[in-house]
């Protein structure tokens, strides 16, 4: 891993094409349109309305949105949707190399999906912003921002592309996509596993409430706006998370142990 800055490399306004207009690409969108970037769009659900508020041109014919020749192609699907998604986009319409980039909090899946289909002329840049729209709802500086430069031939693009996160504060890392996937297994997918399970549990402030319970009820609270298809995204598709899922149960059960052990103890 190491952090980066291209701070010395000039920057310049990006054409980026956004597939996949939901909650995190709508967050998005907001810094670049104000960082001067022309976004388009394109999305399973007719978004016509809200971009034409926010000034971006969105497409319903996936045609006419390759054809519109962006500086980025920017994946913003769902985990769970991106094989199908990329499987129905007729990528020869393109009609110059593009800068393919992702967003997904998953890495090594988009980057083995990304090699795949997208044309050898075409540069791959996977991305994740380790930050959403509650924790940068007052603007990013010092969040992670993780990528890894999978295949760029067009370096100006590429640091262009980087810049609209360098440029707001973001902590830049550079790492592989297998070691981001060890490393969020070990901790985005476990806090995500954690604020599920005190969803299901319908925890609530109570008037005797102690700091760290109040900070259980945020983080319960912060997952609510998140998706199930994320959620299961970072399970399904990380290979390491299925390990942590399990170290979790033993975990649990250990604590449990313990607590079971005391009390026989006790009771002798
Ligand atoms: P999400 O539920 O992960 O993804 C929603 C997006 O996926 C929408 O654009 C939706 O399209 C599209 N989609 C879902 N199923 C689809 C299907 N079957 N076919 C075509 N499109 C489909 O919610 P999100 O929070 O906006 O996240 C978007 C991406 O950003 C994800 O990959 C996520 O891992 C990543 N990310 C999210 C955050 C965050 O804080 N939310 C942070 C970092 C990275 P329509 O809206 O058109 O239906």
């Amino acid at each position: 891993m190491s952090i980066s800055s291209s701070e010395s490399a000039p920057s310049r306004n990006l054409k980026i094409g956004i597939v996949g207009f939901g909650p995190f690409a709508q967050f998005l969108s907001k810094t670049m349109i104000k960082q001067g970037h022309i976004l388009t769009a394109t999305s399973r659900s007719d978004y016509s309305e809200l971009c034409a508020k926010l000034g971006i041109s969105f497409f319903k014919d996936v045609i006419a949105f390759l054809e519109a020749e962006n500086d980025v192609i920017l994946i913003c699907t769902s985990i769970i949707s991106l094989q199908q998604v990329l499987n129905s986009m007729p990528l020869q319409h393109l009609k110059r190399p593009t800068l393919f980039a992702d967003v997904l909090s998953v890495k090594e899946h988009p980057r083995t999906e990304l090699l795949r289909v997208v044309p050898e002329d075409s540069d791959v840049l996977c991305t994740h912003p380790m930050y959403g729209e509650e924790s940068g709802k007052d603007g990013w500086k010092g969040l992670n921002f993780m990528f890894e430069r999978v295949r760029i031939r067009d370096e100006a693009i590429c640091s262009s592309f980087l810049q609209i996160f360098e440029s707001e504060g973001c902590r830049m890392l550079e790492m592989s996509c297998e070691e981001h996937d060890k490393l969020a297994a070990k901790s985005q997918f476990l806090t995500h596993v954690i604020a599920r399970t005190l969803v299901e549990l319908d925890i609530q402030y109570t008037p005797i409430d102690t700091k760290r319970f109040e900070s259980l009820v945020k983080l319960k609270e912060g997952n609510m706006n998140l998706s199930f298809d994320l959620f299961s995204g970072l399970f399904v598709k990380n290979r390491f998370a299925q390990q942590e899922l399990q170290n979790i149960e033993l975990a649990f059960n250990k604590v449990k142990q313990k607590l079971i052990e005391k009390m026989n103890e006790d009771q002798d």
